[in-house]
């Protein structure tokens, strides 16, 4: 679990040598998960049966001095049910909220619209999670949008693919230009793996057995963590919106930044404008996009 929260100052406990969470210091509430891409009225009954299931937690719950229960918000990709179960939540007042049923297939609009109704009305002295996320530009958008939490198996699932998480996206460690690449995974990354093997190594690993996929889940790992402590450092020393700038930077070199990710910073009131290619590029790359790049340039 990745915590950003400025407002909290926790920190999730840690698991003991066996990877067991034997004294968690948050735990989540039960909730009925929908898939978002569904419709109809299953997405109300889940989002009040979610409802009813907090106040049977809370009601059971043994140990609330020591344990923080949160709960979860649902209701699909329906503001009216959404806002429901926030007022719902808020109500209780819990020592933490989670977003949930996202990640599920939805579109982009869709999902940051949904993250920012929430942490809109959802206290801001309260960690605010979003399960599921995920991907990092998901989570720089996600933070802009005044989440705190995140969890995913990311990292680790498309280390076992053999790509690589670095700042400019990601790097298949499979592809055949790997081979005879002397270089780190990511010269700037200070990580043991970046330290010692090369990425022709590792490629000699991932297209034959597991070991170079606990390599690349090593660095995965630790580019998540980084990514996670500098975003907290920005926050902290009020230099939020040049860290997003610099991220989307070496993300989008060409400055082709999603239109959803502009649209939620402008939500966010994060101004990106420096990093965003001219309109009339981004024009010229959608229409003359079988053109190279100097074509484009000079179109
Ligand atoms: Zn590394």
């Amino acid at each position: 679990m990745f915590l950003n929260s400025v407002s909290s100052g926790w920190k999730a406990n840690a698991p003991n040598t066996r990877g067991i969470y034997s004294n968690p210091n948050i735990i989540m509430a039960l909730d009925d998960v929908v898939k978002t891409t569904i419709t109809g009225p299953r997405i109300e009954e889940a989002m009040y049966r979610t409802l009813r299931w907090i106040d049977r937690c809370i009601a059971a719950h043994k140990r609330p001095h020591d344990q923080n229960l949160f709960g979860i918000v649902q209701g699909g990709l329906d503001p009216v049910l959404r806002d429901i179960c926030v007022r719902g939540l808020v109500d209780r007042n819990l020592p933490g909220y989670a977003i949930g049923g996202l990640a599920g297939g939805e579109d982009k609009d869709s999902f940051w619209r949904v993250v920012a109704q929430c942490t809109a009305t959802l206290p801001e002295d309260k960690p605010r999670y979003v399960m599921g996320v995920g991907y990092p530009l998901d989570i720089v958008v996600c933070s802009a949008l005044g989440a705190d939490m995140y969890d995913c198996v990311y990292p680790t699932r498309t280390a076992r693919f053999g790509t690589a998480l670095v700042p400019e996206g990601v790097l298949k460690l499979k592809h055949r230009a790997m081979a005879e690449d002397t270089r780190p995974i990511d010269p700037t990354c200070a990580c043991m793996v970046c330290k010692n093997y090369t990425r022709a190594y590792i490629h000699s690993l991932v297209t034959k057995d597991a070991m170079g996929s606990q390599l690349l889940s090593f660095h995965n790992l630790y580019y998540m963590m980084q990514l996670s402590k500098n975003l907290h450092s920005s926050i902290v020393q009020g230099k939020f919106p040049e860290f997003v700038c610099n991220f989307l930077q070496k993300m989008f070199p060409k400055g082709d930044i999603p239109e959803w990710v502009c649209n939620a910073m402008e939500v966010a009131e994060i101004d990106i404008s420096s990093c965003c290619a001219p309109f009339r590029y981004i024009q010229a790359t959608k229409v003359q996009s079988n053109l190279n790049e100097d074509e484009i340039q000079a179109v």
